[in-house]
């Protein structure tokens, strides 16, 4: 029998409860820093906290909200706050909530031209305007995924295509190699673990003393490998690294990528957006060498997550790994209707464009450049801090927004002082492991920390620094 009455929620209540969220949205944007930033949990709090089972009967949304902020908020890591300064910091702006609001109200999914014609356009019409303010070059094709991660793993596959063909078919046959820095972020790894490239076949180029990528080391394993028999597809040059925000010469690796015919890919997940800012562009040197490169919107501008713009100049190897074409999914071809599905392995995508789109044009090319500039001024004048005072040393250069810093001595005592500021709930910062040395991290990326933030901070941990480590060397 068919019920007539289906349990929807009747406008007039999503109305009321709507505007009571997009209240407390609100509040919570202009209160966050009154939360600690990392919450005082024990593993397994909540799930203890919650029922074991979902309830058999409907509730209503009062309570819902209300077991959202009693149960939820006070154990969130609160990522929105001024002093998260770990990771890489991050900021969900306005306009790209109120854009994932509406994204999620209409619920499209643009597999398809035909299953959402605007979806599928205003991705390329915001990745087209974000190639545009990196100064990339017109034949970059642009598709979103959800993450670098997932971006990497698309380069691999596109890189594996171009170099053997029938891989697709019969699986990886010969000993396939990829190369990247020592320091390069774990996607590299797991996009070749993922394709069957296998762990073993990932090559840790050596740094120098500024965490580069050495292009001579990186010549030299390519030989290497050719003369023990394996194949040489693929390099990631990375713009931005995770620890210490280095950036490899990409200019030189591209040329060694040419010479040897290997794909290049440019991980610029949160670096790579510092080229909005003109007087940064030169971070992309050489990029526009690439076969393909990934920045990730969410780290850097000011996009919530998740939004990872991919772009590559070989869309058809792309197409060429991926396309499989079920008859239900069969279309009319059609020159200017792209099937985005045909760039990816995954079939459903998320419209995440709208809120690109929402953050680029409230913002504007000069307000975010505005403030990825601030971050950088505010990372060097916090290095000058450090610089200061003799019990601190800086462990690595500063090219963008990311202070690498430590206690001069014991490794265990840069930890305890980590533990001690993120138990505070003052600052989350995170750390790095440099040279077998354990450094203390700090990541400005939110579009609310301010100077004095930092000058807290700072004092924070000098006064903690002092209790930990004992007295300066000089008094
Ligand atoms: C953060 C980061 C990644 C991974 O990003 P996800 O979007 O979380 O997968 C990859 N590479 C670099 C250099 C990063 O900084």
């Amino acid at each position: 029998m068919i019920d007539a009455a289906p349990p929807m929620m009747p406008p007039e209540e999503f109305r009321r409860l709507g505007h009571e969220v997009v209240d407390w949205i609100a509040a919570y944007l202009d209160h966050v820093r009154d939360y600690p930033v990392l919450p005082s949990v024990r593993p397994g709090e909540l799930v203890d906290s919650l029922p074991s089972s979902a309830p058999d009967s409907g509730e209503p949304v009062e309570t819902l909200l209300e077991d959202f902020r009693d149960q939820i908020v006070p154990r969130l890591t609160h990522w929105n706050h001024p002093r998260f300064l770990g990771y890489f910091a991050t900021t969900a702006s306005s306009p790209g909530i109120l854009a994932e609001m509406l994204a999620a109200a209409v619920n499209v999914n643009h597999m398809l031209w035909k299953t959402s014609p605007a979806a599928t356009e205003l991705e390329q019409v915001t990745l087209s305007w974000l190639r545009q303010w990196l100064g990339l070059p017109e034949d970059f094709f642009g598709i979103i995924y959800d993450t670098a991660s997932t971006s990497t793993l698309h380069a691999l596959a596109a890189a594996r295509e171009s170099a053997d063909p029938d891989a697709r078919r019969r699986g990886v046959a010969s000993r396939m190699t990829v190369y990247c820095s020592e320091q390069a972020h774990s996607s590299v790894d797991k996009a070749a673990i993922t394709i069957g490239v296998g762990h073993e076949n990932v090559r840790k180029i050596p740094v120098d003393a500024g965490f580069r990528m050495r292009p001579d080391d990186l010549e030299t394993s390519i030989g290497n490998d050719r003369a023990a028999g394996a194949r040489p597809f693929c390099v990631v040059a990375t713009v931005g690294t995770t620890p210490t925000t280095s950036i490899d010469p990409v200019a030189e690796i591209a040329r060694i990528a040419r010479r040897e015919g290997l794909w290049l890919h440019v991980d610029g997940a949160y670096g790579g957006l510092a080229a909005i800012a003109p007087e940064y562009q030169w971070v992309l040197d050489g990029a526009v060498e690439a076969d393909s490169l990934v920045v990730n919107p969410h780290k850097w501008l000011f996009t919530p997550v998740d939004l990872s713009a991919f772009y590559t100049r070989r869309p058809e190897m792309l197409r060429r790994a991926f396309t499989l074409v079920p008859d239900y999914l069969e279309t009319r071809p059609d020159p200017r209707a792209v099937n985005l599905m045909d760039y990816g392995f995954q079939l459903g995508r998320r419209f995440r464009s709208l809120k690109l789109w929402f953050v680029m044009r409230y913002f504007g090319r000069q307000g975010v450049a505005r403030v990825i500039r601030n971050h950088m001024a505010m990372a060097r004048e916090f290095e000058c801090w450090v610089r200061g005072d003799p019990r601190f040393e800086i462990a690595a250069p500063v090219p963008l927004s990311v202070v690498c810093f430590r206690v001069r001595g014991a490794n265990e005592i840069n930890q305890r002082l980590l533990d001690r500021i993120n138990a505070s709930g003052v600052a989350l910062l995170s750390h790095a492991v440099l040279d077998g040395r354990f450094v203390l991290r700090l990541a400005i990326g939110n579009m609310g920390t301010t100077r004095q933030d930092l000058a807290e901070v700072w004092r924070w941990i000098q006064d903690a620094a002092a209790r930990t480590a004992g007295p300066p060397p000089d008094s």
